[in-house]
């Protein structure tokens, strides 16, 4: 430990894994900077880090060791999925004791306790300011923390937490448990607030968004048409992820077709399209009902951008599987995927496979085959926005040499685009002429 100033302490917070996972580390901000300590921009200034941890792959826990060992000389409290993960018999103690850098460990849900359990290490300081009026360990309180968010005209909150779906991969409903959904009026007062605050794009999270569920029905659709009437106070767009192909209703579809706000883009993770090897993986749905769902979508929202979720090489894959999902590929033209090579995850059941045949050098061939044909019609789909006027909420936002700002920003469809402009103009929406278009992104010029 080092740099220890009684009066301000300093946090840094670093967040690996998914977009539920900034969210998350969002709240845990809010409750450090209650507590009275002060954000610090680096690492090596920090009195505590805090280290919000993804388990979705090996390589994300291996990232999350390899940081924690780079600072174990810093006071470190681990959170997120590799707290949570029961699927190795680990629990919180387990980690403590296996990784000596590690001084503290909370469950997510346990964030409004942070306080509490830093009054054990830090004896000296008071932080009773932040008092607990969210009681502890339950997520459906964890939700009631206000997040404070950085930018404030894009931002995610999360509507469901969990996974009932344990599909044969996937370590998710081990990590993070079984699905809770928020109420409907915290989520709705949320979205009014942070619209309030200058929101003008939403994302709605959950590892089964169109599981949602509101007083024991299933509402994702509702829970839509409630948010869009935001549009009267400022929200532009609504986006949502990770959607599942299993829930993913007639009545939903014609919802997103008819909402002001909703962004014709859509991300509805496949994973294959061998019925054997859907069955394999538990999806609980054929590739003919994922087409028809895709049809249905395109019928009604003639514009809307698809991507999904592949992998490549599970258990089981044999080269007619893999020439069926290259097939598929060609039929539905999705605008982007983002591709894995399955690789085992210890404690999922398709790691206890023993069927586990094809070599790395095959699995990455079939990747990279993939990968290809799915770029080719990424560039395809954008080629066909030259000419047309986008609707650019922009990103990023920075100075060049020659005096002008190189903007970066995404279209209503989640297309990436550039062009430049005379003065910053982050976190505003404004109207750009595509001019020309690479794979995955276009450039264009203000109008
Ligand atoms: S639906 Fe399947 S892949 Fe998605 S989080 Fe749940 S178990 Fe994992």
């Amino acid at each position: 430990m080092e740099n220890h100033n009684p009066f301000v302490m300093k946090y840094a917070i670093k967040t690996f894994g998914c977009q539920m996972n900034y969210s998350d580390s969002e709240r845990v901000v809010r409750v450090m900077e209650n507590c009275g300590f002060e954000k610090s921009e680096e690492f090596k200034t920090a009195d505590i880090i805090i280290v919000n941890t993804c388990s979705v792959r090996q390589t994300a826990e291996n990232k999350a060791n390899g940081f924690i060992k780079n600072h174990k000389q810093k006071y470190i409290a681990v959170t997120g999925c590799m707290v949570r993960k029961t699927g190795d018999r680990e629990t919180s103690k387990d980690l403590l004791l296996q990784n000596k850098a590690i001084d503290m460990v909370f469950r997510i849900e346990d964030t409004a306790r942070i306080p509490k359990l830093l009054e054990r290490h830090f004896p000296l300081h008071d932080f009773s300011s932040f008092t607990e009026s969210f009681g502890n360990g339950i997520i459906e309180n964890y939700f009631r923390i206000m997040p404070k968010t950085e930018n404030k005209s894009q931002v995610l909150v999360p509507i469901i937490q969990g996974c009932d779906k344990f599909c044969a991969y996937c370590i998710v409903p081990y990590a993070r448990g079984r699905e809770v959904s928020r109420l409907l009026p915290e989520i709705f007062g949320e979205c009014e607030k942070l619209v309030e605050q200058g929101a003008i794009e939403i994302t709605l999270l959950g590892q089964n968004v169109n599981s949602y569920t509101y007083e024991g029905k299933r509402c994702f659709a509702e829970l839509l048409r409630k948010i869009d009437t935001l549009s009267d106070k400022g929200l532009s767009r609504i986006r949502f992820t990770s959607a599942h192909p299993q829930d993913f209703t007639e009545e939903l579809i014609e919802t997103l077709a008819t909402l002001k706000c909703i962004c014709p883009y859509i991300h509805l993770p496949v994973q294959h399209s061998s019925d054997q090897i859907l069955r394999a993986m538990n999806r609980n749905y054929s590739v003919d009902q994922y087409e028809e769902i895709i049809r249905k979508i395109r019928k009604v929202i003639p514009n809307c951008m698809i991507s999904t979720d592949i992998i490549v090489g599970f258990p089981g894959e044999s080269e007619d599987d893999f020439q069926k999902l290259c097939d598929f590929a060609d039929r539905v033209k999705f605008d982007f995927s983002y591709t894995a090579i399955f690789s085992p995850r210890r404690g999922t059941p398709a790691a206890k496979r023993k069927d586990q045949f094809i070599d790395s050098d095959e699995k990455k061939r079939r990747f990279h085959l993939f990968d290809k044909l799915i770029n080719s019609h990424a560039h395809l789909g954008r080629k066909a926005f030259i000419g047309k006027t986008l609707e650019v909420l922009v990103e990023k936002s920075e100075k060049r040499e020659d005096g002008l700002y190189e903007n970066i920003g995404r279209s209503r469809e989640f297309l990436e685009v550039h062009f430049s402009s005379g003065r910053s103009l982050i976190g505003k929406e404004v109207m750009v002429k595509i001019t020309k278009a690479y794979h995955y992104t276009l450039i264009g010029i203000l109008e």
